[in-house]
C-alpha cells in the first residue's frame, strides 16, 4: 500500500451519486495505427461517482482518459458526455471540453505566466470572462487549494505539490462538471502527495464527478465508489473498493495488487 495516509475520517457512503449518467462509453475501441490500444470499453459513469482506474503501465489508462476529452480519437464505439456524442464535430468537442477539467502527472502550467494568469487565461480567452471576474474566481479557487499567497509567483518558484494544486485550481476555474486526473501525484515527492490528495478528497466531498488514474490505493479505498482495473487495453475487473481490494477476482488484478499493496 502506498505510504501516503489520508489521516482524517472520510465517509465515502455519504458522497451522493445521482442516477443521471454523465459519461457513457459503449464498445469503444482505439487504435494507434495497427496497434489496438483499447478493446471494447464499456463504462457508464453517473453524476457524483469517484472512479479510480488502476492497472499496469501501458494498459491504456491514459489513453482511455484522454479519449474522454478528445485529446485522442477513438475509432469504434461511442462516447457520450452529458448527452453529447464525441465525433469529429468540433462544436461537440468544444462543448464537452468545457465540461471536463483535466489534471496530468506533469502539471503543464505555462511557465512564463504567473499563477494567477495561469488560472485566468482560459476563462478570459475561451469564455470571454472579464478580467476582474476571472481574477476573483481564480483567487477563490487558489484559496480553496490553500495557496492564494502564491498568486503573483511563477510556476518555477513553487514546489511540485503547489504546482499541482495550481493545476487543479486552474481546471476548476472553468467550472467543470467532471474532473479527470491522470496520475496527479506520480511526479511528486512523498511529502507533497498528501496535500494534493487532500485537495482531491475535498473535491469528492463536494460532489465532483471524478475519474482518477492513480496508484494511491489509500485514496482509492477512502474516496472511490468504484475501482476499475485495466490490463492490455481492457477493463478486466470492476468493483466497489472493499470488494476490489479484499477479494479481487481476476488473477491479473491479484498479481497487480500483491505488487503494490
Ligand atoms: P498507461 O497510461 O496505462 O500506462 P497508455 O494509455 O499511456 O497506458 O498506453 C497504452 C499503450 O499505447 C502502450 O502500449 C503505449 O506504448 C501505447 N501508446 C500510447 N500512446 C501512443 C501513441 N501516441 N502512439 C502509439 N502508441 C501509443
Ligand atoms: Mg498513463
Amino acid at each position: 500500500m502506498s505510504a501516503t495516509a489520508i489521516d482524517r475520517d472520510i465517509d465515502n457512503s455519504q458522497m451522493h451519486v445521482s442516477e443521471e449518467v454523465v459519461i457513457e462509453i459503449e464498445k469503444m475501441s482505439k487504435f494507434y495505427g495497427a496497434f489496438q490500444v483499447l478493446h471494447d470499453i464499456d463504462l457508464q459513469v453517473r453524476r457524483g461517482e469517484r472512479i479510480v482506474i488502476c492497472g499496469p503501465s501501458g494498459s491504456g489508462k491514459s489513453t482511455l482518459i484522454r479519449c474522454l476529452n478528445r485529446l485522442e480519437e477513438h475509432q469504434e464505439g461511442r462516447i457520450v458526455i452529458d448527452g453529447v456524442e464525441l465525433t469529429s464535430d468540433l462544436k461537440n468537442i468544444d462543448k464537452v471540453r468545457s465540461e471536463i477539467g483535466m489534471c496530468f502527472q506533469h502539471f503543464n502550467l505555462f511557465p512564463h505566466l504567473t499563477i494567477l494568469e495561469n488560472c485566468t487565461l482560459a476563462p478570459m480567452l475561451a469564455r470571454q470572462t472579464p478580467r476582474e471576474e476571472a481574477e476573483a474566481t481564480a483567487m477563490r479557487f487558489l484559496e480553496k487549494v490553500k495557496i492564494p499567497d502564491q498568486a503573483g509567483k511563477y510556476p518555477g518558484q513553487l514546489s511540485g505539490g503547489q504546482q499541482q494544486r495550481v493545476a487543479i485550481a486552474r481546471a476548476l476555474c472553468m467550472k467543470p462538471r467532471i474532473m479527470l486526473f491522470d496520475e496527479p501525484t506520480s511526479a511528486l515527492d512523498p511529502e507533497m502527495i498528501k496535500e494534493v490528495l487532500d485537495t482531491m478528497v475535498e473535491l469528492a466531498e463536494e460532489g465532483m464527478t471524478m475519474l482518477c488514474v492513480t496508484h494511491e490505493m489509500g485514496f482509492a479505498q477512502a474516496v472511490a465508489n468504484r475501482v476499475i482495473f485495466m490490463d492490455q487495453g481492457r477493463i478486466v475487473e470492476e468493483n466497489g473498493p472493499s470488494a476490489f481490494f479484499n477479494n479481487p477476482q481476476n488473477e491479473r488484478t491479484q498479481a497487480f495488487l500483491s505488487q503494490i499493496i
